[in-house]
This record gives structure tokens, sequence and C-alpha cells, in this order.
């Protein structure tokens, strides 16, 4: 046996024993264990440890925004090391990348959202922007006002509130979900939202939560008018909008932020991923001027909120490296071309190919809908797009899909870096491969 596949062999077995993958087949990976271990990236290309190369359709988790093996980042990460690896945020401590984070989203974000939280991620995220709504309410002399609405299809994450804001039903059946203090409405209807509060009671509603496109729940992208709508309900309620950018930020959608396609200004944005393009975790909550100056003027004592990692100046320095790598190479811009040429390629796919449905896609984040009936949408009983996405693979792209409910749906997000001829690669693999298993 070669040395290689002695090293296959010995990592499979440990993978198998002792990792518990996140939102894996628990099962699967017992018979089977890892189907790829990565062992390096360069630009939109992975490479296993057998040497396989993949183009990374999905830039992993829809994060690795400016691409792998950027230099750059890693030598921004060991400068902060060697000089101040870690440090609090708690009480009056700070660090300077923190700081100079916090003011460069203040100058990146829309309009007036100006104060930041941070925090490790997506899902610390949601939870505590759930929390300082509700907090804030409170100090307003509003205590009622906690419940939030949230929407159908949404993916906000999986810590206890942000699953229970999650409106796959997957993802709440594992455990109980908060669902009283949660509702949600239909993905684009407006009117929808109106029900709910004229049901709920606008005095007992905190927030209504939207990601500006929704992307685990299979690249949803909402009509004109529609945010625009929801901004104007959140006003004349009293109701704060959180707009979930966590997927949609750092130019995956041609502009530096979603919210700008529709020129909505939420309360609250909530980020994480493109913002060190996946290099090393980092999230943040974003306020309105507003909403801060009130949390200054209301609140009293300790504000008993804060993570470990809050603030964190290792991950600080990563993420400024990383805006202004979008910033210095023009990435919201190229993602914007780019995504014109990715939704050229979905169009032609969907012309030449029986089996292709729905396409839709808005800079580099976009998807497909496998149908056996094009005219009445029909789905195959087997569903076929992750056999296609398998077939994908063995001929060197990784792609996702999603299979909640019907849907057997192909998702893209590649990294913001990729130019024309990778997408044709990309496209051109997955023709291939639908081919191949039509
Ligand atoms: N919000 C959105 C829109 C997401 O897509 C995700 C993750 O995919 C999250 C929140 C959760 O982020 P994390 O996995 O970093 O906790």
């Amino acid at each position: 046996m070669s040395n290689q596949h002695l090293l296959t062999n010995e990592l499979t077995e440990l993978d198998k024993k002792h990792f518990i993958h996140p939102t894996s087949s628990i099962k699967e990976q017992q018979e089977n264990g890892p189907a790829v271990i990565l062992k390096e990236g360069h630009g939109v290309y992975v490479t296993d440890i057998n040497g396989k190369t993949y183009i990374e359709g999905m830039a992993s988790l829809w994060n690795v925004n400016v691409g792998y093996g950027r230099k750059e980042l890693a030598q921004a990460a060991k400068e902060q090391m060697e000089q101040l690896a870690f440090s609090s945020c708690f009480a009056t401590f700070s660090n300077e990348p923190a700081i100079r984070l916090a003011a460069k989203l203040a100058e990146i974000t829309p309009g007036d959202l100006s104060a930041v939280f941070f925090t490790s991620g997506g899902s610390e995220s949601n939870d505590t922007a759930y929390k300082l709504v509700r907090h804030y309410w409170k100090l307003k002399g509003y205590p009622n006002k906690t419940k939030i609405i949230s929407r159908k299809k949404a993916y906000h994450g999986v810590a206890i509130g942000a699953t229970s804001a999650t409106g796959i039903q997957d993802f709440q059946n594992m455990t109980t979900a908060l669902a009283p203090e949660f509702i949600h409405a239909d993905t684009f209807s407006a009117d929808s939202v109106r029900e709910i509060i004229e049901r709920e009671g606008a005095e007992n509603i905190a927030a209504f939560l939207a990601e500006p496109i929704q992307g685990a729940g299979g690249v949803n992208i909402p009509p004109d008018g529609y945010f625009q709508a929801i901004r104007k309900i959140c006003d004349e309620n009293n109701i704060l909008f959180i707009a979930d950018e966590v997927i949609t930020g750092f130019g995956r959608t041609g502009k530096m932020f979603a919210c700008e396609h529709w020129n909505v200004v939420p309360d609250v944005m909530l980020i994480a991923k493109g913002i060190t393009s996946g290099y090393i975790p980092l999230g943040a909550v974003v306020l309105r001027e507003k909403l801060h100056r009130d949390l200054i003027q209301l609140s009293e004592g300790t504000l008993l909120h804060g993570f470990t990692y809050s603030g964190h100046p290792t991950a600080c320095a990563v993420a400024l490296r990383n805006i202004q790598i979008i910033e210095e190479e023009n990435l919201v811009e190229n993602a914007r071309l780019m995504g014109e040429e990715l939704h050229k390629q979905l169009k032609m796919l969907q012309s030449e190919l029986p089996i292709v449905g729905e396409v839709r896609s808005l800079g580099l984040i976009g998807a497909l809908e496998i149908v056996k009936n094009k005219q009445t949408n029909e789905r195959f009983e087997k569903k076929l797009a992750p056999i296609i996405i398998h077939e994908a693979r063995q001929r060197g792209l990784i792609l996702r899909t999603v299979t909640f409910g019907d849907a057997d749906t192909i998702v893209f997000s590649p990294p913001l870096v990729i130019n024309k001829q990778e997408i044709e690669k990309m496209f051109q693999i997955l023709r291939d491969s639908i081919i191949a298993v039509m």
C-alpha cells in the first residue's frame, strides 16, 4: 500500500471514531467515512490529500469570498498573533484591530448603521440580536415587545434562538424550538407580515427578521418592492427590522450588502462569514445610530451579554485586511460582472436541458431547480440534485443541494475572485454531470 493510501486510511478511521461532523448524517459517516479530506486551496480551487483538485463552487459555506491561499490574510494573522494574539474586550478593555474594524464596518454598511457588537459567527450574531432588541424595548418601556417575525424557508443558524427563527422545519424537528416567540411569515408576502402583526398585536412584536436573499432555503430572491414594503410596515408599527446578511454581505450579490439592491436600511444588520472570508471565525451585529444612542441613554448597569471572543484582535485584524482586499481588488464589481456570466450560464443550461427548471441568481449566488416536467414543475420521485452534485464532485466541482420539503435544488456561491473561464469550466462540468445522470 502506498504512503498516500496509508494516510487516507488512517485519517478515515480516526475521523469515523472521533469526529462528529456538523450538519451531517452520523450513520453515513460511520459507514463511509469522509468523502473528501481537503488539504490546500488556491483561488477558486481546493485540493484533497490525494492530489485531486476541485473548483469550489460554493466558496465552502458561501463564505470564502476572496478565494483560497491569500498570504496577506495569513500575514495579518501572524503579525497580530505575535503582537497581541488575544485580549478580552469585556468592560473597559479594548484593542486597536477591534476599534478600527468597528469603524470600518460603520463606514461600509448602509445608512447610519454605525455601532458594532462582535460575535464569533452567524448564529451568535442572531441570538445576540434577538436579545438586544428585546432588551432595547424593555428599556424603552415596552416589556411585552418580545416576539420575532421571521419567515418560512429562512435559515438563521443553530443556536437555540437562531434555530427557532429558522423556517425550515427539518432543523426544528431535531429539538424543541422556542415556537411561541418566533412566528414565520410567508416568504415574500408583506400581507402575511401585516396579518401576523394584526393577530399578535404590534405591542407584542420586537422585530421582523429576514435574509435579504434566503441562502440555505434555496437562494430565494425577493421581488422588487418587497423589502421597501417591509421597511414601511416596520416603521408604522414600531417594529425593528433585522437583516441577516451573514451570506449576502461583503460583495456576494454584487453590492457590498444585499439590502442596497432595494435601498433599504435595516435597524440591525447581522454579519459573519465573508467578513473574514472564513479565514478565522468572526461575526457582528451592527446597530443604527439612533438605537445605539437610545441604548446609551436608557442603559443602567452592565450590559450582561458578551462572548469571550467578542472583539478578538486577531480575527479583527484578519477582517480588516480581508475588507481591504475586497476593496482594492474591486471584488464587489467582479461579483456583479461575473454574476452576469453565471446567470447566462444558468439560462443556457435551462434552455439546453429538459430537467433544468427555474434558475435564479443575483451576483454570485444562484440556484437551479431539477424538475421532471418544466411546464408543471413536477419533481422526480427520487431527488436527482444529490446524485448530480456527487457526479460533479467526481469530475472536479464542489456544489451543494437544497432538498428540504419537495426542493430538488442545486445552489452556487463561488469565491468572488472567479473569472469567466472558471465559470465556463464550472458549468461545463455541471452540464456533463447532469447529462450523465439524466
Ligand atoms: N444566518 C444565515 C443567513 C446563514 O446562512 C448562516 C449559516 O449558513 C447563519 C446565520 C449561521 O451562521 P454560523 O454557521 O456562522 O453560525
